[in-house]
């Protein structure tokens, strides 16, 4: 398999490891009927699942990063920034295949 594709099926992965874990964390919230807002168990509980949705929400971008970027070795397109329309660094897809942009605009945010 090629870099790419165990970069998507390694986000993909992802995104099902967090949400069975997001999916044990509110089972044990409601097990635990913590309704008390001051309770600190229910503030750690409250926290751990914002965590979880912020990892969930980043493997999602990860998927369709890693989908944008086999699309884009698909039509030619692939290794050439999307912001700047310049090559993107051999070293940057390497350590990154689902690269869409180059490390400049990256780094601003494009
Ligand atoms: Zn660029």
């Amino acid at each position: 398999m090629d870099a790419l594709s165990e970069a998507l099926d390694d986000a993909r992965r992802r995104v099902v490891d967090l949400q069975a874990a997001r999916a044990e964390v509110v089972a044990a919230a409601e097990g635990a009927n913590s309704d008390d807002e001051h309770d600190p168990e229910g503030a750690t509980i409250a926290y751990e699942r914002e965590q979880l949705a912020a990892l969930i929400a980043q493997a999602a971008e990860s998927v369709a990063a890693a989908e944008a970027a086999i699309a884009a070795r698909a039509d030619g397109t692939y290794g050439i920034c999307r912001a700047c329309g310049r090559q993107i660094g051999a070293e940057r897809l390497e350590a990154r295949p689902s690269a869409l942009t180059c490390i400049d605009c990256a780094r601003q945010g494009r």
